[in-house]
């Protein structure tokens, strides 16, 4: 498919992903009520909990913070947060980052070990620091300054899964290639034009002590903005971090795009700027100041299930794919 064909085939499958979620994006514009969009499985009791918070009187802050909180404290979520498959060490590290579209502003966490709700610290950074991205031991420190409690994060699970893996002679390591994924990125809006971005993970499981991956970082992991609206990402970070993501997917749509053509364009870029990141994993999500959203995934080999909550309904979808 040459590229002319491939712009008008993403522009249909665009098409046909805004008309599966046609009916619950015009419902919408006409309630302007909250909406909560996520990535993975994992992301469809994390969007019920932060519309749950929402309607409960509480910020949109707070609302996808206590959101993406759940699959943080699922010990069956081996990707973020407790249980969190650990680096080659076997210490687990988590990165996480939240943005107010609002202040233009966000608070992050790299490389956070002991704490399992990385989210919660980073939003301490927001609203207790001047800072915006805290690392390592000085993250570790600030969470305990701030009143969160150390604990241990490895699970009989994860500590299994880790022992298994430095027991294969033949392990592959990212001192040479990449494997295991799957953060919850999340974003939302109340429905009056204000958007939130979050985004929590360990990381790539057996990942190289001290690396940070696109999570945490704004512009990659995150990024809000009221203007235009909100986007995360989830994949292979190492890769993703290279093109900003998230700020490039919310540029294109501060150029006109809708969420839905801005997560293909992005992808397009990524994809024409060096042919072997067809392969790579990359998934994004976006998410209008209006409410509209977007979702989509360079190949089929990583197809992104994201979880969308309109108006009361909480639904599990598969992204557009490019390749
Ligand atoms: N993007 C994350 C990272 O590279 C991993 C993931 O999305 O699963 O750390």
């Amino acid at each position: 498919m040459d590229s002319v064909d491939r712009r008008s085939f993403i522009k249909t499958v665009a098409g046909a992903a805004a008309l599966a979620a046609g009916d619950f994006d015009a419902r919408a514009a006409e309630s302007g009520g909250p909406v909560f969009l996520s990535t993975w499985e994992h992301g469809k009791p994390a969007n019920d909990r932060a519309a749950e918070v929402f309607k409960s009187g509480a910020s949109l802050l707070d609302a996808i913070e206590k959101g993406i909180n759940v699959p943080e404290n699922d010990p069956n979520v081996m990707s973020v947060g407790y249980g969190g498959l650990p680096n080659e060490e076997g210490m687990v590290e988590l990165d996480a980052a939240i943005m107010d579209g609002t202040r233009h502003r966000a608070g992050a966490v790299a490389s956070l070990h002991n704490i399992k709700n990385p989210i919660s610290v980073a939003r301490q950074v927001l609203e207790k620091t001047k800072h915006t991205t805290m690392a390592g031991e000085g993250a570790f420190r600030f969470a305990l300054r701030t009143g969160f409690k150390p604990e241990q994060l490895l699970t009989p699970e994860s500590l299994k899964r880790w022992l298994e893996w430095k027991a294969k002679p033949e392990r592959e390591t990212f001192w040479l290639s990449a494997s295991n994924h799957d953060t919850i990125g999340m974003v939302g809006t109340d429905g009056r034009g204000h958007v939130v971005s979050g985004c929590s993970t360990s990381g790539l499981a057996w990942k190289i002590p001290g690396r940070v991956g696109d999570s945490p970082l704004v512009g990659c992991g995150v990024y809000a903005d009221d203007n235009v609206g909100a986007a995360s990402a989830t994949g292979d970070g190492d890769l993703m971090t290279n093109y900003c993501t998230s700020i490039s997917i919310v540029h294109y749509m501060a150029r006109g795009m809708s969420p839905q053509d801005a997560c293909a364009a992005l992808l397009q870029h990524v994809a024409d700027s060096d042919p072997a990141n067809r392969a790579g994993f990359v998934c994004v999500i976006a998410i209008s100041n209006k409410g509209e959203v977007g979702a989509a995934s360079m190949n089929s080999k990583f197809r992104l299930k994201y979880a969308l909550w309109r108006d009361g309904q909480s639904q599990l979808l598969d992204s557009v794919v490019l390749y």
